[in-house]
């Protein structure tokens, strides 16, 4: 946990830098389709604004790969900040440099400076030291808000902290430990984890973890018909990961042994393809035919869930149910979210697609903790540290 909070430091007159995630989807015409991540880091820049400090905000933006790409400059970031604070937000051009110090020279308490996309400069994502410096320079402090980027050793989130005596934890970051790391600490019990999504293979690290963290392990999604070819069910062409059959068996040997509930669906919703207009129906049991693919949970699965879910006291959720894109396949994952809304535990959610399924029922505010960071969270549920974790707690 990092030492210090931004409640800890004296910010007025002072340049404050804040690493924010505004890694936004953007539209075709360029202007921001999700401001979810903008929006999260309002508290933090709020607060800063009203101690009297200067905020100087940097981010990354999509992938230029070293180099400025136009389509990916941070400007409708800015004007969607600004909207939203209903505040003037100044966009540099640049992040480093003699006239990003000039701009940055001549702000008064409470303005906002937003620099270009840190990813024009390759050396962001080198943990370039030379780079690092010249980001601190711009500053008197260094606050982290930006968890979704928590997991990358980048140079504006763990080399730029060793130039700061003083480096605290936004709002957000220090949200997201709270949940992410009191789950891991200390569940109120019984503790349920639900996973799903494509790949075992992506989510071996979590599993083990939450085998030993949690009582019941629900699962869903394409994962599931790894863990059941490796039990020898018959899956049809279900997406399955045959390199990860091995270690999907020992994933149950291992729950068996611990006493862990580890549930896979015994029902699936069935179509010979991921399509929209695909025949769909709906298997007796855990088997699926030749030539069927899995692309749903099946109504008694969904039953049986959510007898677990009712009677947990804290419930984690990454990776959907099913082919949840397409409306047919989406009912399973649409259900278990509407559980977990619906349950008194506290209900922590995170990946983008879950995320995103949540949002589609309009259940945001039921969940107490909506994850911002994919695969920052990911890592971290894994009980790995974080780079921009580890870097604030260092001070
Ligand atoms: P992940 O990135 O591993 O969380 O996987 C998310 C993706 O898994 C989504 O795009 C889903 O469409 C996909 N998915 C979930 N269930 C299935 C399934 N039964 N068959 C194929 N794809 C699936």
């Amino acid at each position: 946990m990092a030492k210090l909070t931004i409640d800890d430091l004296d910010l007025r007159g002072r340049r404050v830098l804040i690493r924010v995630d505004f890694n936004v989807p953007l539209t075709d015409a360029g202007k921001v389709a999700d401001d979810t991540r903008i929006a999260a880091a309002l508290p933090t820049i709020r607060h800063v604004i009203e101690s009297g400090g200067k905020v100087i905000l940097m981010s990354h933006l999509g992938r230029p790969k070293g180099k400025a790409v136009e389509s990916l400059r941070m400007d409708p970031v800015a004007e969607r900040l600004s909207a939203l604070l209903g505040k003037d937000v100044k966009k540099l051009d640049d992040c480093v440099g003699k006239d990003v110090e000039e701009a940055v020279g001549g702000m008064a308490d409470g303005d906002v400076l937003l620099l270009e996309n840190l990813r024009f400069h390759g050396e962001e994502k080198e943990n370039n030291d030379v780079f690092a410096r010249a980001l601190a320079r711009l500053a008197d402090v260094y606050i982290d808000d930006a968890f979704g980027t928590a997991h990358r050793a980048h140079a504006s989130v763990a080399g730029v902290t060793k130039y700061f005596d003083k480096c605290a934890a936004g709002y957000l970051m220090e949200k997201e430990i709270r949940y992410l790391g009191g789950v891991l600490a200390a569940p109120g019990r019984p503790f349920v984890a639900i996973f799903g999504g494509a790949k075992v293979s992506d989510k071996i690290g979590i599993l083990e973890n939450f085998i030993r963290k949690a009582d019941s392990l629900l699962i869903g999604g394409a994962m599931s018909y790894t863990f059941l070819k490796a039990r020898g069910v018959e899956v049809g062409k279900s997406l399955v990961e045959d390199a990860s059959l091995g270690v999907a068996l020992d994933i149950m040997r291992n729950a068996e042994s611990s006493g862990k509930g580890f549930f896979l669906p015994s029902d699936h919703v069935i179509a010979p393809a991921p399509a929209a207009d695909a025949e769909a129906r709906v298997t007796d049991g855990e088997a699926i035919p030749e030539g069927m693919m899995g692309l749903d949970i099946g109504p008694g699965t969904i039953e049986a869930y959510k007898k677990v879910i009712d009677g947990a006291h804290t419930i984690l959720w990454n990776g959907p149910m099913g082919v949840f894109e397409i409306e047919q396949f989406a009912v399973g994952t649409m259900a278990i979210a509407r559980a977990i809304a619906g349950s008194s535990a506290t209900s922590i959610v995170g990946g983008g697609d879950s995320v995103a399924a949540v949002k589609r029922c309009g259940l945001q505010d039921r969940f107490t903790h909506i994850s911002t960071g994919g695969g920052a969270a990911l890592e971290y549920l894994e009980g790995r540290e974080l780079p921009g974790i580890a870097s604030l707690s260092n001070k």
